[in-house]
């Protein structure tokens, strides 16, 4: 694993520091609140903040809200609080919306200056005249308003004389310019609609091309990051900056956006899962959004970890989910207590063990790490085991678990041998009869002989009832085709629910609180399901993983 993590973009920055182009570096993470946020969007907060962070600079978050219709302070509280769970302080809390009015008076400004125009196309003749790669638009027939009658109309627009869609603001640019997006770009349009912060003080409201360099400019922004669909919006970007004539002059640089195997990773189609109730809600473990992945298990560090190693391209590539998955079994290997847990119980009787006698027998919490000390657990006649650990008729001589007439360790116990299969009428098996040996007791120095096979286990009449949710890919990016959208490639198994036994001293587990289950992998005690009497556990990951990065 590499621990540095320099990039191209932190190159810039150093460079543009030690030239005196910028005294300070000033970033800035600027969500639309229209939903959860999403792992790819922490790679853009993690890269802006320790951007800032590396060279004593400062962050903001800038919810950039200028699309009234899809926003919501639901939004806003969520990825607030996302942003604080990943590590990270802002140094200031902002929203476009806070600069409604200086931003106005810019257009203004474009107007007077001749830079912008009223135009009555509406939104389907705009597209049409606008050209293509190889042909130049031809100009709209308002074009050439003169300045007072766009400034008359721009007022007129502001105090809600129009319709939605009556009239746009636009640049006047160049309708022949080899990049589409400055042949007079549309900066305002009209929607009569309720903001979530200005109310109905609006019924204009800028569009982002225009919107975002004046929130940079008007914050002092130093490195403005965005992703690489943002290239060719570029020189717009830098003739706002320098046409509305801001003091401050931010700079755009682009990254490749992360994209993960088998994730879908656009809030439009994670909203439309949640709400046709593929899933339950934004923070459904299976969703690749931070609250998906906190509510499954993840740490920050470890999605921080990730971020840093996965390293800032401009390349387009897909980074393999099996590597984040990477990161939160070393974030956790020496942190997670180690306990057993049965998904698929079977009883087992212990029919030569005291009837009514429970004997209490030491376990290390982390046999990586000795400082998380030992628990007792109890030991009795009767006991759980995985249903998986039991074969009546082993397939070949590689069977080390249970079977008839074999012998395993229970970990932490004893040696036992099956004796007995007892089915019920419809031939399934319901227990199993075993002996154990005294002798052999874990930690007694008993050498007599040897078994293949450790299994886990908890006492059944202490036992706690418990869920286990163990979770797979929500999308199967291999059927993904030209015919195919992610909604057609959903997995059917995405969520397996058991139900089996912990250890007694489970009981009152805090939601949130990490386990490595016995062979099973990490698990996290799910912050809303789990009751003190039945806990519910998330599987966050497997123990193993055929993937290293
Ligand atoms: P989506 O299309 O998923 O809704 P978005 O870009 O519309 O994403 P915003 O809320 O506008 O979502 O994004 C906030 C910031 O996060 C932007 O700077 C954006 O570039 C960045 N971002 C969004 N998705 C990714 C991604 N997959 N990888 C890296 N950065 C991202
Ligand atoms: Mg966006
Ligand atoms: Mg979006």
């Amino acid at each position: 694993i590499k621990t540095s993590s320099s990039n191209f973009i932190k190159s810039i920055v150093a460079d543009d520091l030690k030239q005196g182009k910028v005294k300070e570096v000033v970033t800035r993470f600027p969500p639309e609140p229209n939903g959860y946020l999403h792992i790819g969007h922490a790679k853009s907060i993690c890269l802006n903040f320790e951007l800032a962070d590396e060279f004593g600079g400062r962050t903001n978050l800038r919810f950039d809200d200028t699309n009234p219709l899809k926003e919501d302070t639901e939004y806003v509280e969520a990825i607030k609080h996302d942003v604080e769970w990943l590590g990270f302080e802002w140094d200031r809390l902002c929203f476009a919306s806070d600069y409604f009015e200086e931003m106005y008076e810019r257009a203004l400004l474009l107007v007077r200056k001749g830079k912008a125009y009223v135009c009555d196309l509406d939104a389907e003749q705009i597209r049409e005249t606008r050209g293509t790669l190889t042909e130049p638009g031809t100009n709209s027939p308002y074009r050439e308003r003169s300045a007072a009658e766009n400034e008359q109309l721009l007022r007129e627009m502001r105090e809600g004389r129009y319709a939605d869609g009556e009239k746009v603001l636009r640049a006047k640019i160049d309708m022949a310019a080899p990049n589409i997006n400055l042949r007079d770009p549309v900066l305002y349009r009209i929607a009569h609609t309720k903001h979530h912060r200005t109310g109905d003080a609006w019924c204009i409201y800028p569009m982002y091309d225009y919107a975002h360099p004046l929130g940079d400019a008007i914050e002092g922004v130093t490195h403005s990051i965005c992703t690489l669909e943002f290239e060719d919006h570029r020189p717009l970007y830098d003739w706002i900056v320098r046409e509305c004539e801001m003091e401050a002059e931010p700079h755009q640089y682009e990254f490749a956006r992360l994209n993960l195997t088998n994730t879908v990773m656009s809030k439009r189609l994670l909203r439309q899962l949640v709400e046709e109730g593929v899933v339950d809600g934004w923070d459904d473990p299976r969703m690749p959004t931070i609250s998906g992945f906190r509510r499954k298990g993840y740490t920050p560090e470890a999605i921080r970890s990730f971020s840093r190693e996965i390293g800032v391209a401009r390349a387009y590539s897909k980074v393999d989910e099996r590597m984040l998955e990477h990161f939160i079994r070393e974030d956790l290997k020496l942190s997670a207590a180690r306990t057993m847990a049965v998904v698929r119980p079977l009883k087992v009787v212990i029919t030569n063990y005291p009837e009514g006698e429970i004997e209490w027998l030491e376990a290390e919490n982390n046999a990586e790490n000795e400082a998380m000390g030992t628990r007792r657990i109890p030991f009795g006649r009767e006991i759980y085991i995985e249903r998986d650990d039991f074969m009546e008729d082993p397939p070949n001589k590689k069977y080390f678990r249970l079977y008839p007439g074999n012998e395993v360790r229970l970990k932490h116990a004893y040696f036992i041998v099956c004796q007995e299969v007892v089915k019920d009428a419809s031939g399934e098996i319901v227990e199993l009869r075993c002996t154990y040996d005294p002798e052999t007791k874990s930690g007694s120095g008993f050498t007599g002989r040897k078994v293949k096979g450790t299994l886990h286990w908890v006492e059944a009449s202490q036992a706690l009832p418990a869920q286990f949710r163990l979770y797979e890919p929500l999308v199967n990016d291999e059927a993904l085709s030209e015919d195919k959208t992610y909604m057609d490639c959903l997995n059917p198994q995405s969520l397996e629910v058991l139900e089996g036994f912990v250890e007694a001293n489970m009981q009152g587990v805090e939601g949130g609180t990490k386990f490595q289950l016995f062979r099973h992998g990490y698990f996290n005690a799910d912050p809303k399901l789990t009751r003190p009497e039945h806990p519910v556990f998330n599987r966050i990951v497997s123990l193993k993983s055929s993937y290293d990065p």
